[in-house]
Protein backbone atom coordinates (compact mmCIF):
# COMPACT_ATOMS: atom_id res chain seq x y z
CA UNK A 1 0.00 0.00 0.00
CA UNK A 2 1.04 3.47 -1.24
CA UNK A 3 0.15 5.66 2.15
CA UNK A 4 0.67 9.35 1.68
CA UNK A 5 3.70 11.08 3.31
CA UNK A 6 1.24 12.72 6.25
CA UNK A 7 0.00 9.08 7.42
CA UNK A 8 1.28 8.19 10.97
CA UNK A 9 2.91 4.89 11.77
CA UNK A 10 -0.39 4.32 14.02
CA UNK A 11 -2.70 4.44 11.40
CA UNK A 12 -0.95 2.12 8.58
CA UNK A 13 -0.74 -0.22 11.32
CA UNK A 14 -4.47 0.01 11.56
CA UNK A 15 -5.01 0.40 7.97
CA UNK A 16 -3.80 -2.99 7.89
CA UNK A 17 -6.18 -4.48 9.74
CA UNK A 18 -9.52 -2.22 8.32
CA UNK A 19 -10.93 -4.86 5.91
CA UNK A 20 -12.47 -2.03 3.81
CA UNK A 21 -9.26 0.17 3.03
CA UNK A 22 -6.86 -3.13 2.79
CA UNK A 23 -8.20 -6.69 1.06
CA UNK A 24 -5.46 -8.81 2.52
CA UNK A 25 -7.64 -7.82 6.28
CA UNK A 26 -10.53 -10.01 4.99
CA UNK A 27 -9.75 -12.40 8.46
CA UNK A 28 -10.57 -8.85 10.81
CA UNK A 29 -14.09 -7.66 11.46
CA UNK A 30 -16.54 -4.67 11.91
CA UNK A 31 -19.29 -3.31 13.54
CA UNK A 32 -21.21 -0.69 12.19
CA UNK A 33 -23.28 1.09 15.37
CA UNK A 34 -26.71 2.77 13.53
CA UNK A 35 -26.53 5.62 15.49
CA UNK A 36 -26.88 8.09 12.93
CA UNK A 37 -30.80 8.13 11.83
CA UNK A 38 -31.11 11.63 10.15
CA UNK A 39 -29.59 12.99 7.26
CA UNK A 40 -29.20 16.29 6.10
CA UNK A 41 -29.44 15.82 2.32
CA UNK A 42 -31.90 13.98 0.17
CA UNK A 43 -30.34 11.76 -2.34
CA UNK A 44 -32.82 10.74 -5.50
CA UNK A 45 -31.16 6.86 -4.77
CA UNK A 46 -31.51 6.39 -0.98
CA UNK A 47 -34.40 4.76 0.72
CA UNK A 48 -33.54 3.95 4.51
CA UNK A 49 -35.75 1.58 6.27
CA UNK A 50 -35.63 0.34 9.74
CA UNK A 51 -36.55 -2.88 11.03
CA UNK A 52 -35.50 -4.54 8.06
CA UNK A 53 -33.98 -8.11 8.60
CA UNK A 54 -34.30 -8.76 4.96
CA UNK A 55 -32.43 -6.60 2.94
CA UNK A 56 -28.84 -5.84 2.68
CA UNK A 57 -27.59 -2.57 1.07
CA UNK A 58 -26.62 0.94 2.74
CA UNK A 59 -29.17 2.83 4.93
CA UNK A 60 -30.59 -0.47 5.92
CA UNK A 61 -31.04 -1.39 9.65
CA UNK A 62 -33.21 -3.74 11.80
CA UNK A 63 -32.58 -0.59 14.54
CA UNK A 64 -31.36 2.37 15.79
CA UNK A 65 -29.25 3.14 18.91
CA UNK A 66 -28.68 5.74 21.43
CA UNK A 67 -24.91 6.11 21.98
CA UNK A 68 -24.76 4.44 25.06
CA UNK A 69 -27.07 1.40 23.70
CA UNK A 70 -24.48 1.39 20.79
CA UNK A 71 -21.74 1.05 23.67
CA UNK A 72 -23.28 -1.75 25.30
CA UNK A 73 -24.05 -3.88 21.60
CA UNK A 74 -20.49 -3.14 21.29
CA UNK A 75 -19.54 -4.55 24.73
CA UNK A 76 -21.67 -8.28 24.01
CA UNK A 77 -19.91 -8.05 20.38
CA UNK A 78 -16.33 -7.94 21.45
CA UNK A 79 -17.22 -10.27 23.98
CA UNK A 80 -17.56 -12.76 21.28
CA UNK A 81 -15.82 -11.57 18.44
CA UNK A 82 -11.93 -11.26 18.90
CA UNK A 83 -11.26 -10.30 15.48
CA UNK A 84 -13.57 -7.12 15.93
CA UNK A 85 -11.03 -4.35 14.81
CA UNK A 86 -12.99 -1.86 13.39
CA UNK A 87 -16.11 0.33 14.59
CA UNK A 88 -17.79 2.17 11.94
CA UNK A 89 -20.80 5.16 11.91
CA UNK A 90 -22.58 4.55 8.43
CA UNK A 91 -25.75 5.83 9.08
CA UNK A 92 -28.57 4.61 8.36
CA UNK A 93 -28.59 8.45 7.93
CA UNK A 94 -25.66 10.70 8.01
CA UNK A 95 -23.22 9.93 10.63
CA UNK A 96 -22.11 14.28 10.88
CA UNK A 97 -25.72 15.03 10.45
CA UNK A 98 -26.22 13.25 14.13
CA UNK A 99 -23.07 14.72 15.51
CA UNK A 100 -23.44 14.49 18.95
CA UNK A 101 -24.53 11.12 19.18
CA UNK A 102 -21.72 10.29 16.78
CA UNK A 103 -19.29 11.96 19.23
CA UNK A 104 -20.20 10.08 22.08
CA UNK A 105 -20.76 6.71 20.66
CA UNK A 106 -17.14 7.11 19.45
CA UNK A 107 -16.06 8.29 23.21
CA UNK A 108 -17.57 5.94 24.97
CA UNK A 109 -15.73 3.24 22.56
CA UNK A 110 -12.45 5.26 22.72
CA UNK A 111 -12.84 4.95 26.68
CA UNK A 112 -13.09 1.14 26.72
CA UNK A 113 -10.35 0.61 24.13
CA UNK A 114 -8.20 3.26 22.89
CA UNK A 115 -6.68 0.77 20.62
CA UNK A 116 -9.96 0.27 18.19
CA UNK A 117 -10.34 1.41 14.50
CA UNK A 118 -12.87 3.99 14.00
CA UNK A 119 -13.98 5.18 11.34
CA UNK A 120 -17.07 7.04 10.02
CA UNK A 121 -18.95 7.95 6.37
CA UNK A 122 -20.54 10.72 5.40
CA UNK A 123 -22.03 12.43 2.63
CA UNK A 124 -19.32 15.41 3.80
CA UNK A 125 -21.92 18.56 3.97
CA UNK A 126 -20.85 18.98 7.82
CA UNK A 127 -17.20 18.46 7.12
CA UNK A 128 -15.75 21.69 7.31
CA UNK A 129 -17.55 22.37 10.46
CA UNK A 130 -16.55 18.85 12.01
CA UNK A 131 -13.42 17.45 10.29
CA UNK A 132 -10.95 18.93 13.23
CA UNK A 133 -13.26 17.18 16.14
CA UNK A 134 -13.26 14.06 13.87
CA UNK A 135 -9.15 14.46 14.35
CA UNK A 136 -9.46 14.92 18.10
CA UNK A 137 -11.55 11.93 18.42
CA UNK A 138 -9.02 9.71 17.28
CA UNK A 139 -10.78 8.93 14.21
CA UNK A 140 -7.82 8.45 11.28
CA UNK A 141 -10.73 6.83 8.66
CA UNK A 142 -13.21 8.76 6.95
CA UNK A 143 -15.47 7.90 3.95
CA UNK A 144 -16.80 10.85 2.12
CA UNK A 145 -19.26 10.11 -1.00
CA UNK A 146 -18.55 12.04 -3.59
CA UNK A 147 -20.99 11.03 -6.67
CA UNK A 148 -19.81 14.25 -9.25
CA UNK A 149 -18.17 17.38 -8.86
CA UNK A 150 -20.35 19.02 -11.50
CA UNK A 151 -23.71 20.75 -9.75
CA UNK A 152 -25.30 20.09 -12.63
CA UNK A 153 -24.60 16.74 -12.40
CA UNK A 154 -25.30 17.41 -8.51
CA UNK A 155 -28.95 18.62 -9.24
CA UNK A 156 -30.07 15.83 -10.50
CA UNK A 157 -28.72 13.34 -8.21
CA UNK A 158 -29.64 15.47 -4.76
CA UNK A 159 -33.18 16.44 -4.39
CA UNK A 160 -32.08 18.99 -1.81
CA UNK A 161 -29.33 20.24 0.74
CA UNK A 162 -30.29 21.44 4.01
CA UNK A 163 -27.43 23.89 5.54
CA UNK A 164 -27.68 26.20 8.00
CA UNK A 165 -31.03 26.75 8.61
CA UNK A 166 -31.87 26.11 4.67
CA UNK A 167 -33.46 23.83 2.19
CA UNK A 168 -31.73 24.70 -0.70
CA UNK A 169 -32.59 22.85 -3.96
CA UNK A 170 -31.06 22.21 -7.63
CA UNK A 171 -27.51 23.64 -8.59
CA UNK A 172 -27.35 26.01 -5.39
CA UNK A 173 -27.67 23.31 -3.47
CA UNK A 174 -25.27 21.05 -5.16
CA UNK A 175 -22.86 23.34 -5.26
CA UNK A 176 -22.73 24.01 -0.93
CA UNK A 177 -22.72 20.13 -1.05
CA UNK A 178 -19.88 18.84 -3.41
CA UNK A 179 -17.38 22.37 -2.29
CA UNK A 180 -17.96 21.39 1.57
CA UNK A 181 -16.99 17.38 0.67
CA UNK A 182 -13.64 18.63 -1.37
CA UNK A 183 -12.83 21.17 1.52
CA UNK A 184 -13.30 18.41 4.01
CA UNK A 185 -11.52 15.66 1.86
CA UNK A 186 -8.65 18.24 1.88
CA UNK A 187 -8.26 19.38 5.24
CA UNK A 188 -8.27 15.84 6.34
CA UNK A 189 -6.01 14.28 4.19
CA UNK A 190 -3.40 17.03 4.89
CA UNK A 191 -3.84 15.84 8.66
CA UNK A 192 -3.33 12.31 7.65
CA UNK A 193 -6.54 10.96 8.24
CA UNK A 194 -6.88 8.19 5.46
CA UNK A 195 -9.52 9.32 2.93
CA UNK A 196 -11.92 6.83 0.83
CA UNK A 197 -14.58 8.14 -1.57
CA UNK A 198 -17.40 6.59 -2.40
CA UNK A 199 -18.99 7.42 -5.48
CA UNK A 200 -22.37 5.53 -7.07
CA UNK A 201 -22.03 4.60 -10.52
CA UNK A 202 -25.51 5.73 -11.95
CA UNK A 203 -26.06 4.78 -15.32
CA UNK A 204 -26.75 7.58 -17.79
CA UNK A 205 -25.68 10.39 -14.88
CA UNK A 206 -22.41 10.57 -13.83
CA UNK A 207 -20.78 7.47 -14.65
CA UNK A 208 -19.23 8.69 -18.25
CA UNK A 209 -17.67 11.35 -15.58
CA UNK A 210 -16.39 9.34 -12.85
CA UNK A 211 -12.76 9.54 -14.41
CA UNK A 212 -12.96 13.04 -13.47
CA UNK A 213 -13.77 12.50 -10.42
CA UNK A 214 -11.81 10.07 -9.37
CA UNK A 215 -9.27 12.40 -10.43
CA UNK A 216 -10.42 15.60 -8.48
CA UNK A 217 -10.52 13.85 -5.34
CA UNK A 218 -7.02 12.05 -5.83
CA UNK A 219 -5.74 15.84 -6.18
CA UNK A 220 -7.16 16.75 -3.23
CA UNK A 221 -5.76 13.60 -1.38
CA UNK A 222 -7.73 10.84 -1.14
CA UNK A 223 -6.26 7.21 -0.46
CA UNK A 224 -8.84 5.53 -2.51
CA UNK A 225 -12.12 5.28 -4.21
CA UNK A 226 -14.65 3.20 -4.21
CA UNK A 227 -16.69 2.95 -7.54
CA UNK A 228 -20.21 1.20 -6.50
CA UNK A 229 -23.37 0.14 -8.29
CA UNK A 230 -26.59 2.08 -7.99
CA UNK A 231 -29.13 0.18 -5.90
CA UNK A 232 -32.61 1.20 -7.65
CA UNK A 233 -33.76 0.86 -4.23
CA UNK A 234 -37.57 0.91 -4.51
CA UNK A 235 -39.55 3.34 -3.48
CA UNK A 236 -37.00 6.00 -4.00
CA UNK A 237 -37.02 8.48 -7.04
CA UNK A 238 -34.21 6.32 -8.80
CA UNK A 239 -36.03 3.20 -8.31
CA UNK A 240 -36.46 2.53 -12.32
CA UNK A 241 -32.63 3.94 -13.20
CA UNK A 242 -30.77 0.70 -15.31
CA UNK A 243 -28.49 -1.51 -13.42
CA UNK A 244 -24.88 -1.38 -14.03
CA UNK A 245 -23.47 -4.37 -14.84
CA UNK A 246 -20.72 -5.87 -12.92
CA UNK A 247 -18.43 -6.04 -16.23
CA UNK A 248 -19.01 -2.35 -16.61
CA UNK A 249 -18.40 -1.43 -13.14
CA UNK A 250 -14.98 -3.53 -12.88
CA UNK A 251 -13.90 -1.81 -16.29
CA UNK A 252 -14.58 1.36 -14.70
CA UNK A 253 -12.74 0.74 -11.68
CA UNK A 254 -10.02 -0.48 -13.79
CA UNK A 255 -9.85 2.43 -15.58
CA UNK A 256 -9.79 4.36 -12.67
CA UNK A 257 -7.33 2.21 -11.03
CA UNK A 258 -4.58 3.54 -13.34
CA UNK A 259 -4.72 6.77 -11.15
CA UNK A 260 -5.71 5.91 -8.12
CA UNK A 261 -5.90 2.82 -5.72
CA UNK A 262 -9.51 1.00 -6.14
CA UNK A 263 -11.67 -0.83 -3.94
CA UNK A 264 -13.26 -4.42 -5.55
CA UNK A 265 -15.00 -5.58 -2.71
CA UNK A 266 -16.96 -3.28 -1.10
CA UNK A 267 -20.21 -5.30 -0.30
CA UNK A 268 -22.31 -2.56 0.10
CA UNK A 269 -23.08 -3.07 3.84
CA UNK A 270 -25.88 -2.67 6.42
CA UNK A 271 -25.68 0.21 8.80
CA UNK A 272 -26.26 -2.30 11.61
CA UNK A 273 -23.66 -4.97 9.37
CA UNK A 274 -21.29 -6.59 11.83
CA UNK A 275 -18.27 -9.25 11.43
CA UNK A 276 -16.28 -9.89 8.55
CA UNK A 277 -17.10 -8.61 5.30
CA UNK A 278 -18.27 -12.07 3.85
CA UNK A 279 -20.65 -12.92 6.33
CA UNK A 280 -22.53 -10.44 7.78
CA UNK A 281 -23.55 -12.33 11.03
CA UNK A 282 -25.48 -8.83 12.46
CA UNK A 283 -28.65 -11.41 12.66
CA UNK A 284 -26.89 -13.03 16.12
CA UNK A 285 -26.52 -9.71 18.11
CA UNK A 286 -30.20 -8.28 17.53
CA UNK A 287 -31.59 -8.18 20.41
CA UNK A 288 -28.68 -8.23 22.20
CA UNK A 289 -29.55 -5.36 24.80
CA UNK A 290 -32.71 -4.92 26.13
CA UNK A 291 -34.82 -1.79 25.40
CA UNK A 292 -33.88 0.12 28.63
CA UNK A 293 -30.13 -0.09 27.67
CA UNK A 294 -30.78 1.36 24.18
FE1 LIG B 1 -29.58 8.71 2.16
FE2 LIG B 1 -26.96 8.68 2.69
FE3 LIG B 1 -27.93 10.29 0.79
FE4 LIG B 1 -28.42 10.80 3.33
S1 LIG B 1 -26.42 10.82 2.34
S2 LIG B 1 -29.92 10.88 1.69
S3 LIG B 1 -28.64 8.73 4.19
S4 LIG B 1 -27.94 8.04 0.78
FE1 LIG C 1 -16.60 -1.74 3.80
FE2 LIG C 1 -18.10 -1.34 1.63
FE3 LIG C 1 -19.13 -2.51 3.80
FE4 LIG C 1 -18.48 0.08 3.89
S1 LIG C 1 -20.07 -0.83 2.64
S2 LIG C 1 -18.10 -1.50 5.46
S3 LIG C 1 -16.69 0.09 2.54
S4 LIG C 1 -17.48 -3.32 2.53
Amino acid sequence: MNFPEETSLDTMLKTTKHPCYSECAHEYARMHIPVAPKCNISCNYCNRKYDCLNESRPGVTSEVLTPEGAYNKYLVVKEKLPNLKVIGVAGPGDALANFEETKKAIELIREDDPEMTICISTNGLMLPEYAEELIQLGVRHVTITINTINPKIGASIYKWVYYKGKVLVGEEGAKILLDNQLKGLSYLSSKGVLCKVNIVMIKGLNDEYIPEVVDKVKECGAFMTNIMPLIPAEGSEFEDMPLVSNKELDELRDRCSLDLKQMYHCKQCRADAIGQLSQDISIEFRDSISEDQE
